[in-house]
């Protein structure tokens, strides 16, 4: 197919939530669609938790591992507060195979191992081909190509690393999460139940002299968390997610950002699914209206939308952010942790 010129009314770069999501929609409404992916299959990084604070369901073959219902935080000194919380532990790739699936069964095409190279007005190449496109969509992920082609510059990051764990007790139906400099700098250690004896560890910084796998080893080794218990290493992933808050621009003539590309994940927690799958949403509604008017400038709108869903909580949680990353000792931490965390009822208040 090398060389081979097809017309798409929209070209999405990235398989990923944001992008088989705008993919579903824009597809489902009869219209033609390519998702280029850089990789032979879903592989996105990721602890896999999602909140059901947007009542998605989840798609038939996503693997649940366990049902969260409520999460422990830790102070630096151990010192615990309990929250009530509902969602799921998922296996990520199988979630976003899931929605790439549906994509497909829309009637979107999506070409694997075809990183997106270049775009020039509706002219896109890739690995493998050229081809042309009324849209094009951005859902390439926290180090976006389609940003770095447009000029834009690269977003503020934390790092992460996670183990998959077995021969662990982790505590059921429950997501604990750990702070301390020592351990997690600009961040925090997560533990995920997968299972009666399995589970998720993890850890995201967004400072510190250390890479993530080191803390996460000192985390492990050091900490009570795992009370001296055998553990053994079953998987291990690496990658970052933007923490910089959204761009200023999500729409460049018939370029948009959808997802972590556009630093949809959230500031403090770092978590981006349940945005990127909203972006996605609004992303394939306000380009059907688009292509159906014939009138690229209604594009805008997509822009307008997202900023009203998440212009406030990321102006919060940005300011929180700030502070989290000015608590360079535990001393700091350990007082200011309830005003700059989610499941503290402080965090909300100013
Ligand atoms: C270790 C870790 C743990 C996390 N845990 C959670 C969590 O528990 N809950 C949560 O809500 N969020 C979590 N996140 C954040 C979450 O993974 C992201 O916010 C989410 O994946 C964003 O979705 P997306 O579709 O924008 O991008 P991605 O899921 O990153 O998808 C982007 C896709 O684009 C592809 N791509 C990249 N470059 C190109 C190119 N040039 N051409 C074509 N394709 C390309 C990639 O291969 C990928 O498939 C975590 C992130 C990390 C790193």
């Amino acid at each position: 197919m090398s060389g081979h010129i097809a017309e798409y009314d929209v070209i999405i770069a990235g398989a990923g939530p944001a992008g088989s999501v705008t993919a579903a929609a824009v597809a489902g409404a009869g219209y033609r669609v390519l998702v280029l992916e850089k990789n032979a299959t879903c592989r996105s990084p990721c602890a896999g938790y999602i909140s059901n604070t947007i009542n998605m369901e989840l798609p038939d073959d996503c693997v649940v591992q366990s049902k969260i219902t409520g999460m422990r935080t830790y102070f630096p000194d151990l010192a615990f507060h309990d929250f009530e919380l509902n969602g799921f532990v998922v296996d990520r790739p199988s979630f976003d195979m899931a929605l790439a699936k549906k994509a497909e069964k829309s009637g979107a095409r999506i070409k694997w191992d075809s990183p997106l190279m270049d775009i020039n007005s509706c002219e896109v190449r890739f690995q493998g081909g050229n081809t042309h496109g009324k849209i094009i969509v951005g859902a390439d992920g926290v180090f976006s190509k389609t940003a770095s082609l447009l000029g834009l510059e690269r977003q503020k990051i934390a790092v992460c690393a996670q183990y998959h764990l077995k021969g662990v007790k982790p505590m059921r139906n429950t997501a604990e999460i750990f702070f301390n400099v020592d351990y997690a700098p600009g961040g925090y250690v997560w533990i995920y139940p997968t299972g009666e004896e399995s589970a998720k560890a993890g850890v995201g910084v967004t400072i510190g002299s250390k890479t993530p796998r080191e803390y996460l080893d000192s985390f492990i080794r050091e900490s009570h968390a795992f009370g001296g218990l055998d553990v053994k290493k079953t998987g291990y992933i690496t990658g970052a997610l933007p923490t910089g808050g959204l761009r200023e621009k999500l729409v460049f003539n018939n370029v948009l950002l959808a997802g972590d590309s556009a630093g949809m994940a959230d500031p403090v927690t770092g978590a981006g699914i349940n945005n990127a799958v909203l972006a996605g949403e609004m992303a394939g509604k306000t380009i059907i209206e688009a292509l159906e008017s014939d009138d690229m400038a209604a594009l805008s709108q997509y822009e307008n939308r997202i900023k009203r869903l998440l212009g406030r909580p990321f102006a919060r949680a940005l300011e929180k952010r700030k502070r989290l990353d000015a608590c360079v000792n535990n001393e700091l931490l350990q007082e200011h942790l309830p005003e700059l965390w989610v499941a503290f009822k402080q965090y909300w208040k100013n």
